[in-house]
């Protein structure tokens, strides 16, 4: 074993002790050396942790051990929030007493979630440019207390809000980072809140950041980040579609009017900005003729023609706003804002055969993307400069390769899972329903719904890949699951409120759909059977996908839905064993598992788990527990 591996399990004991729960989980020591390893090289290193390994403690002991500053980002909130509550503290109190090991640590987000100084001081002083008369007074009064907050916050970060507001009132009060001039052209730039928390991020050993921060901040050429040698991605399965959509361009109507009112609020000559907007209604028009198509490249004559003329119109509006003399906070931000824009148009001008550019209608607007294919070329100064720790409860077959690690399958790092699902778990895979889309499907798939949630008394979190088939079911089955199974559906309430709601009543069964596949962690006897309608594959009208498929040609299938769809009823299997405790049932309720070529790789990630397409042996299963549990 190499000394910095050593050091990292040495840390790791440590740091164990000091857990309530203490208790030395195997996998996780693997991990920790893997990675320790890692950094030693400086070779990245991609590492598969199943659920309850503690993989975010496999990864940030090395890194503390080896005096690294390194940047985590996640995917989802909730991960960011069990870091900055419960790891980096718990870390933090282990390395306090030791000068070697000490460290400190920041979680930093985007522009958006922080308080802009300069808005406040525009709405306080009656300078800003929507006053507050003009918008509806609930808003009104919530920007109103945001100001007030503004006094008394330290973070001003919008999860700190001590009260509830609405999306509008916080606009209000914030700025994106496509119209902020930046820290040295803005008046609050030394106590700007974004700027304030970037600075202590600068200075901390650890810096938590969510995938599309980092993302935008390799679009924008690695200048918002503080400079880091290490990278965590944790929850890598999605890295893919989130650097896809920051290195993507959209483009409204909507969008470049409002830029061009910014310049209107700015410029005292009105032709430019006002010649501006009449292009962005004309593109709506042009972009409605293509709704929901894939465009060619080049581009459609109008299509081009039109974001052509915008892009000249917005280089002629910069030199206006350039010319002036003594700028003012509008004119300031009008710059920012028209030249993003113009940024934006010559991006999708200038789309080279890796974009994919489409138009998409949502709520009721024309919306052009241009899109790449792949993400390797982004993500490549990453695995050049950096030594990159992906890692993730399911990594789909192909992941490495599409990220352009530079890695195979084979070099997957896996790590085994403290549980024992042999013992702990089965999965029901029926094979004898209707196929999903047979006309007879839906009154079986509900009682054999009905059934199952009989046999495991409630407790089941049912998914669905379509809300239609949801609503079906949940109409059918409401009212006739037994004597005190409370069904409820994914819009009955916030998610989290439904979360706890389900925790709570530990007979209830919730029907929702993909949005909750992942992020879902209820532990104990309140989750005992996952069903899973049908195999989770993609959308086949997905025009990015469509285009990867084309790419593929005839192997489009295996190598781009069935990894799709096995990653994603990895993450929703995996909702049922969260502890050592724990037992359940994961079924899946599509035939085509039992005849098709693809069933093994599409059960790849739930493999560990013991089969059966019996359904009597899923009764026994819960009937054996059930006689088994203490009363
Ligand atoms: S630097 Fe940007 S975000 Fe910060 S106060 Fe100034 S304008 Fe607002």
């Amino acid at each position: 074993m190499t000394p910095s591996a050593k050091a990292a399990l040495a840390l790791l004991e440590k740091v164990v002790a000091r857990l309530s729960n203490a208790e030395s989980r195997s996998g996780q020591a693997d991990m920790v050396v893997h990675v320790a390893d890692a950094l030693t090289s400086g070779d990245s290193i991609v590492v598969q942790a199943g659920t309850g390994t503690g993989k975010t403690l496999g990864y940030l002991v090395p890194i503390l051990a080896a005096g690294r500053t390194a940047v985590v980002a996640t995917y989802t909130k909730a991960l960011q929030d069990q870091l900055a509550s419960v790891d980096l503290p718990l870390l933090e109190r282990a390395c306090e007493h030791d000068d070697d090991l000490a460290f400190s640590w920041a979680i930093l987000k985007g522009r958006n979630n922080y308080l802009c100084r300069q808005r406040v001081s525009e709405i306080e002083t009656g300078h800003d440019q929507l006053p507050l008369n003009d918008v509806p007074r609930d808003v009104a009064r919530d920007v109103r207390r945001l100001v007030e907050w503004a006094n008394e916050t330290t973070t001003g970060e919008i999860s700190d809000v001590p009260f509830p507001i609405g999306d509008s009132a916080w606009r209000k009060v914030s700025l994106g980072s496509d119209e902020c001039p930046g820290k040295a052209k803005c008046e609050f730039g030394e106590t700007c809140f974004t700027e304030v928390a970037r600075d202590k991020a600068r200075s901390a050993n650890v810096i938590v950041v969510n995938f599309t921060l980092y993302g935008l901040d390799l679009e924008q050429s690695r200048e918002f980040l503080p400079p880091h040698d290490v990278v965590v991605f944790d929850e890598v399965h999605e890295l893919e579609d989130v650097i896809s959509e920051t290195a993507s361009v959209t483009l409204t109507g909507r969008m470049i009017a409002t830029a061009a009112e910014s310049a209107r609020a700015a410029l005292t000559r009105q032709k430019l900005p006002n010649a501006l907007v009449k292009t962005a209604k004309e593109l709506d028009e042009v972009l409605g003729r293509y709704a929901a198509q894939r465009l060619s490249q080049p581009l459609p004559a109008d299509v081009h023609d039109t974001l052509h003329t915008a892009d000249e119109q917005c280089r002629m509006i910069l030199d206006e706003l350039e010319a002036l003399v003594n700028e003012t906070p509008e004119q300031l931000r009008a710059r920012s804002a028209i030249g993003r824009m113009g940024e934006a148009l010559a991006k999708v001008l200038a789309a080279s055969s890796n974009m994919v550019v489409f138009v998409t209608e949502v709520r009721g607007a024309a919306r052009l993307t241009a899109a790449p294919k792949r993400v390797d070329h982004v993500l490549a100064e990453v695995w050049d400069d950096t030594t990159a720790i992906l890692t993730s409860a399911t990594i789909p077959p192909g992941l490495p390769r599409r990220l352009g690690l530079g890695l195979s399958d084979d070099d997957i790092v896996r790590v085994a899972s403290p549980f024992d699902y042999k013992k702990q778990s089965l999965l029901y895979l029926a094979d004898d329903l209707p196929l999903p889309n047979a006309s007879d499907r839906a009154p079986k798939l509900q009682a054999r719904i009905r059934e199952l949630i009989s046999f495991s008394g409630g407790s089941a979190l049912v998914l669905f890949t379509s809300w239609s088939v949801l609503r079906d079911t949940a109409d059918a089955l409401d009212g006739t699951l037994g004597d005190g199974i409370t069904l409820y559906r994914q819009d009955d309430m916030p998610k989290k409120a439904l979360l706890e709601a389900f925790r709570d009543d530990h007979s209830s069964c919730l029907f929702a759909t993909r949005g909750f596949f992942q992020g879902v962690d209820v532990p104990g006897d309140a989750l005992r059977l996952v069903i899973i309608d049908k195999v989770p594959f993609p959308a086949l009208n997905d025009p990015l996908l469509d285009a990867r498929r084309d790419e593929a040609g005839d192997s489009a299938f295996m190598t781009i839905d069935v990894p799709m769809a096995a990653a994603s009823l990895a993450q929703a299997a995996g909702r049922l064993i969260r502890t050592a405790a724990d037992h359940g049932v994961v079924a899946v309720l599509d035939p085509r598992l039992g005849k098709k070529r693809y069933k093994n790789a599409v059960l790849f990630g739930v493999s560990h788990m013991p089969e059966t397409t019996r359904l009597v042996e899923v009764q026994e299963f819960f009937d054996k527990r059930a006689t088994s549990r203490p009363s």
